[in-house]
């Protein structure tokens, strides 16, 4: 049960992937003069460029590596914080932790992302970036967080992760803040079974970028530079099947946005009518992915009986998804003197305990979304899934 992309692999796929096994050179750097280097990778970077008009892009083994890569390319150091929601995946903070820095969590609101409003109280003399999280498809407030980041002369790293696609008053998400992160995981918006890519338009954080995928080198070389490398590096690189398959996928993104967010607005109108019921804020209601539509009830008890019934629950008991489910970052943050475990942050606590995810395009129980439609849903379907909504929701 993945997300949108991965229910819409198809022919476009097979070809790209096909030319590269065929062409028998899988390895992302090649002489682009060369008929038989498919140069899949590069032609990735260069179309997000241009689909997304920023001037950078850089492709990754995942959206985790993605996000360690650009808080290197930063500077984080250890002991330096890291501005964080308290609703994310758990790669938020262990790419903060690996990076050698301290995640330090903030409430969100109503819509599921940081609450800028939040942010100032969090930062100290040791904060050296927030990272906003554009979750379940919804662009943060940016206009805010961007405000609050020049006051202070912090950077933003966006993790866009959920967000492939996603606009902010017509910007894409990841290009907005210094640098941003994608995935291409099997769960997310379009996906290559695994991948990541980073975008910025600073060449500086590109070639830092570059340089802590690749082993300090500098972006696309042809072979291995000796004596040239000015900072040490790690490997993530993307190999040419995983660019190939994410490659056809890019170019089916703006369909898939459309698709999404059609069956989002019905869906979304079949229920809206219900007494008392109420949505999570989007922040851009034109540019949102349009993956998930999330329901907010007036109490906890009503988000568990209504998710009881239909066989889901609320968003508090959906996984690594939620702070104080994740024992191990628990752990880490009272180790480093950060509030730490259920209570930490009682808004985000209690807005999870009366949030449910309903499934538009991304089907994962592990985001609490395993009841609703998908993308390939006919109009019938989204019928059906609204009357089963309705049923619960009234309690019969
Ligand atoms: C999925 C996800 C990541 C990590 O992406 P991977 O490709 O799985 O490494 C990071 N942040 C958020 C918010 C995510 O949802």
């Amino acid at each position: 049960m993945p997300g949108p992309g991965a229910y819409w692999i198809g022919e476009e796929e097979r070809r790209e992937i096909l030319e590269v096994v065929d062409s028998k050179y899988w390895f992302r750097y090649g002489n682009l003069q060369d008929p038989n280097f498919k140069h899949k990778v590069y032609d990735l970077e260069q179309e997000l460029c241009k689909q997304f008009g920023c001037g950078h892009a850089l492709a990754t083994t995942s959206g985790t590596a993605s996000l360690l890569v650009s808080l290197l390319a930063l500077g984080i150091k250890p002991g330096d914080e890291v501005i964080v929601p308290a609703y994310t995946f758990v790669a938020s903070y262990t790419s903060i932790i690996f990076a050698g820095g301290v995640p330090v969590l903030t409430e969100i609101d109503d819509s599921l992302t940081i609450d800028p409003n939040q942010i100032e109280k969090r930062i100290t003399p040791k904060t050296r970036a927030i990272m906003p999280v554009h979750m379940l498809g919804n662009p943060c407030d940016m206009e805010a967080i961007t405000d609050i980041a020049k006051r202070h002369g912090l950077p933003i790293i966006e993790d866009s992760c959920q967000a492939f696609g996603a606009t902010y008053r017509g910007k894409n998400c990841g290009t907005i803040g210094d640098i941003g992160a994608f995935s291409l995981n099997f769960f997310k918006t379009i996906t290559s079974g695994d991948g990541g890519l980073v975008s910025t338009n600073s060449k500086d954080l590109y070639e830092r970028a570059f340089g802590f995928h690749d082993q300090g080198h500098l972006p696309n070389r042809t072979g291995v530079e000796v004596g040239n490398r000015l900072i040490l590096g790690l490997n993530f690189r993307m190999n040419e099947l995983t660019g190939a398959g994410a490659l056809a996928q890019l170019r089916k993104l703006p369909k898939l946005l459309t698709r999404l967010r059609t069956l989002k607005k019905s869906l979304k109108e079949k229920i809206a009518d219900l007494p008392g019921i109420a949505f999570r804020k989007i922040n851009d209601s034109e540019g949102e992915c349009g993956t998930l539509l999330t329901v907010i009830y007036e109490s906890a008890e009503k988000a568990k009986e209504v998710g009881e019934r239909l066989g889901t629950g609320p968003i508090a008991r959906s996984g690594w998804h939620v702070y104080s489910n994740m024992e191990h970052v628990g752990a880490h943050l009272k180790s480093v003197g950060q509030p730490s475990g259920f209570g930490a942050y009682p808004v985000t606590d209690d807005m999870l305990l009366r949030s449910m995810n309903i499934s538009v395009g991304v089907v994962d129980g592990g985001l609490g979304a395993g009841f609703g439609v998908n993308i390939n849903s006919t109009e019938e379907d989204v019928e059906a899934v609204a009357q089963k909504f309705r049923a619960a929701y009234l309690g019969k």
